[in-house]
This record gives structure tokens, C-alpha cells and sequence, in this order.
């Protein structure tokens, strides 16, 4: 077991906890406040090559680990979480889907111009009738002479309004369940497919969050991705990656309100003494600490695993549940550290708990996590039950 970063993974953390402290953090207040879409900080991350980080070569990309992606947006969450957010749905969603997914054909149309941040991808899944139920979309999708004819509407899309295509997960197979669902890669501007107005968001208030809708959107075949009816498993597996995404962020906002709170109770003094002094204090920042660091490893061992090739869903899941909640604990025991000024926008430090929040909900919910970690490890009854000892064989191995 090495617990040492390689020095490239190193050398990414640096570059972006560099470019996220010098250019990024100094504007986040005023971003949360207007809810500007942050345009100008996302073409910075291309020149810096992040969107190139997690793609193959022979797509523009850089080739880089999942470790070293989850670490830039830990970094990139420190500072601003909306911004992390834009870069990890498409990176790890709309993008990702494609490179798992995609033909070579439209990997080369769009995931060549998404890893060099000249094209967002977004990933539609979520419907007003519901996003954790994935095997029931009602969008959708009917065969036609000159393709697929799709009909339906999207709810909650991150990049839905300035994606270039979105990965619309749709019905092939109406009342098929599991395996009546497909995606299908919808350029924006196509006729029929628009996009709502934004959502006026707790939290994540510069992200771009949008509903879309389809009505008779015809597209060609070319837009199936993947197999038809093979939709399901694929969303799945293209969540299992972005939460390990989502882990990371949750821990990046957690961090931040950690590092906040702490100077606070350094320079902040009551009854004649600084509040580090008083226990009860210093026990919030050490269960914040603790907890922190524990998410942080929980996600890097998802990331690992998966850098192995190895199967990564249960951890991915763990470090997810884990992590999100531990930044929302964070954010909230920053605030009670603050005092008043905590419950103030000039704090800053509730900006902190609004976007915690959603890393609780998106991406699969922390109920729907639990129930993906009980199906994990046989619970459900589902699968069989693991090798008892699985747990307890720590490091690499079979
Ligand atoms: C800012 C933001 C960005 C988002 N970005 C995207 C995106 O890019 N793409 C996308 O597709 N979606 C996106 N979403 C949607 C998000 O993924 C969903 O909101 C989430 O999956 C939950 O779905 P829902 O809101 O329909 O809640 P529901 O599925 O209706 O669930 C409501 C509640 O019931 C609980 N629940 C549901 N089923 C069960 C069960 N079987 N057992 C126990 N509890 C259950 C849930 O945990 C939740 O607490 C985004 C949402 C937000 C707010």
C-alpha cells in the first residue's frame, strides 16, 4: 500500500490548487451572487488542458488518471463549487458518457472539441417525474424511417443551456424497463429540442441548471450511443464515475469550510481568549478534520480502483454518500463557528452549506446510494453474498 501521490498526480493538484486560489476563489462570492455563468473562468481550464485531463490521446486528451481528475475538482470545489460542478458534469457525464459509449465516429464529432473545452456535453437523465427511478423514463424514443423521433422532457440538467449536445436517456422499449432504455446524443439547436429557464438554485447559483424539452426531435441514427436498450446499465456505469467526481467535490467545499472556519476560531476572541482555546470548538474542527480526510481517502480509493480496472461501483457509492454528507456537517459546523457573521452572506461560509447541499441529491441520492451499497455487498438479496474477507484483504490483489 502506497499512500504517496505520483508526481504527476502531484504536479495536477498543484497546477489547479495554484489556478483555483489565484484566479477563481478571489470572484466566487460575487459569482454565487449575480449567477454568472463562469464562461471566462471555463476557458481558462482549457488553456490550463484540465478538460483534455481525463480523455485518451487519440481523442485531444491527456490521458490523466481518475485520481488526478477527482483531485482537480477537489481543488477546483475549494474555490468555487459552481464552477466544479460545470467542469465535472462534463467531464464525467455528458463527455464521459460519450468516451464509454460513444462510436468512433461520434467521439471524433464530439468528444475531440469536449476535451479541449471547445464543446460542453450535457447528460439528461432526470424527468419531473422523477430521476432515481432511471429504468422508467417517460421521454421517448421512436424508430423512424430516417432515425429516432423523440418526445419528452428533462428536468434539472447541469450545462443544459450552454451544452453543445446532450445525452438525452430515453424509452425505447416503452414498459421495458431496464432494458427498454437507450441514449441518444441530441445537438443543441436541433428543431423541436429547447431549453427552459434557469432554476433559481439554493445553492451552485453560477452552475447552469435548465429543464429541456423534445417535442417530435428527429434525429438520425448515427444519434443512438451505445446499443439500444442497453441505456440503463450504461447510465449506471457512467454514474458510478461521477460520483467519485461528486465525492471529490463534496470534500473540496468541506475543506474550504474547514480551512475558513479555522482561521475564524484563531483570530476570533470571547471571553478574552481566542475560540480555538474553547473544547467544544476545537472538537467541531477536529470531527471536521477527521471526517474530511476520511472522505478524501474513500474517494481516491474509488478513483484507484478504477485506475486498476477493477470493479469500483460499492466504493464509488461509499464515497459519495460519505463525502457529501461530511461537507454538509462541515459547512454547518463553520457556520455555528462563525457565529452571526456565519448566518450572513458576508461570512461567506453559508455559501458553503447551499452548495454542499446538492452533492446529497444529484447524481443519485443519499437513499439511493444506501440502497446501491446494501444491493453491493448482497443485502438486496440480488447478488450473491461477497467473500467475507474481501473487506478485510486491504491493497492490490486479485
Ligand atoms: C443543481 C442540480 C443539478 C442536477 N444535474 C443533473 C444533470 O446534469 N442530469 C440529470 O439527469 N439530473 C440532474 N439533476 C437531478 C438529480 O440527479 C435528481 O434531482 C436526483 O437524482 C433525485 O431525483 P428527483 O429530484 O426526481 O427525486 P425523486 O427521485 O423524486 O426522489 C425524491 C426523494 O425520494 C427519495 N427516494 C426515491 N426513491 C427512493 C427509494 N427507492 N428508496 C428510498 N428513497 C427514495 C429520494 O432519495 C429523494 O429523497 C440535478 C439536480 C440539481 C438540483
Amino acid at each position: 500500500m502506497d499512500f504517496e501521490l505520483t508526481p504527476d498526480q502531484r504536479a495536477v493538484r498543484d497546477l489547479v490548487r495554484a489556478f483555483a486560489r489565484e484566479e477563481v476563489a478571489p470572484h466566487a462570492t460575487e459569482a454565487d451572487r449575480t449567477g454568472q455563468f463562469p464562461q471566462g473562468l471555463l476557458a481558462r481550464l482549457a488553456e490550463l488542458d484540465l478538460f483534455a485531463l481525463p480523455f485518451p490521446p487519440e481523442y485531444g486528451g491527456l490521458g490523466g488518471d481518475t485520481i488526478s481528475y477527482a483531485l482537480a475538482i477537489e481543488e477546483l470545489a475549494w474555490a468555487d463549487a459552481s464552477l466544479a460542478l460545470t467542469y465535472a458534469a462534463h467531464c464525467s457525464l455528458g463527455a464521459g458518457y460519450l468516451h464509454l459509449f460513444g462510436s468512433p465516429e461520434q467521439k471524433a464529432r464530439w468528444l475531440t472539441p469536449a476535451a479541449r473545452g471547445e464543446a460542453l456535453i450535457a447528460f439528461a437523465l432526470t424527468e419531473p417525474g422523477g430521476g432515481s427511478d432511471a429504468a422508467h423514463p417517460q421521454t421517448r424514443a421512436e424508430r423512424r424511417d430516417e432515425g429516432w423521433l423523440l418526445n419528452g422532457s428533462k428536468v434539472f440538467i447541469t450545462n443544459g443551456a450552454h451544452a453543445a449536445a446532450t445525452v438525452i436517456m430515453a424509452a425505447t422499449r416503452p414498459g421495458g424497463g431496464k432494458g427498454g432504455v437507450s441514449a441518444f446524443l441530441v445537438p443543441a439547436g436541433t428543431p423541436g429540442f429547447t431549453v427552459g429557464p434557469q432554476y433559481e438554485k439554493l445553492g451552485l447559483r453560477s452552475s447552469d441548471t435548465a429543464p429541456l424539452a423534445l417535442e417530435d426531435v428527429l434525429v438520425g441514427p448515427e444519434a443512438l450511443v451505445g446499443e439500444e436498450g442497453r441505456g440503463y446499465e450504461q447510465a449506471l456505469a457512467v454514474l458510478d464515475g461521477g460520483r467519485i467526481g461528486i465525492a471529490a467535490l463534496a470534500v473540496g467545499i468541506g475543506q474550504a469550510a474547514l480551512d475558513r472556519a479555522l482561521a475564524y476560531a484563531r483570530e476570533r476572541t470571547a471571553f478574552g481568549q481566542p475560540l480555538s482555546r474553547f473544547q467544544a470548538i476545537r472538537f467541531k474542527l477536529a470531527d471536521m478534520t477527521t471526517e474530511l480526510e476520511l472522505a478524501r481517502l474513500a474517494y481516491l480509493k474509488a478513483a484507484w480502483l478504477k485506475d486498476q480496472g477493477r470493479p469500483f461501483r460499492k466504493e464509488a457509492a461509499m464515497a459519495k454518500l460519505f463525502a457529501s454528507e461530511a461537507a454538509t456537517r462541515a459547512a454547518n459546523a463553520a457556520i455555528q463557528i462563525h457565529g452571526g457573521l456565519g448566518y450572513t452572506r458576508d461570512g461567506v461560509v453559508e455559501r458553503y452549506w447551499r452548495d454542499a447541499r446538492l452533492m446529497e441529491i444529484g447524481e443519485g441520492t443519499s437513499e439511493i446510494l444506501r440502497l446501491v451499497i446494501a444491493r453491493e455487498v448482497g443485502a438486496a438479496g440480488a447478488t450473491p453474498p461477497p467473500d467475507p474477507g474481501a473487506g478485510l484483504r486491504a491493497g492490490p490483489g486479485p
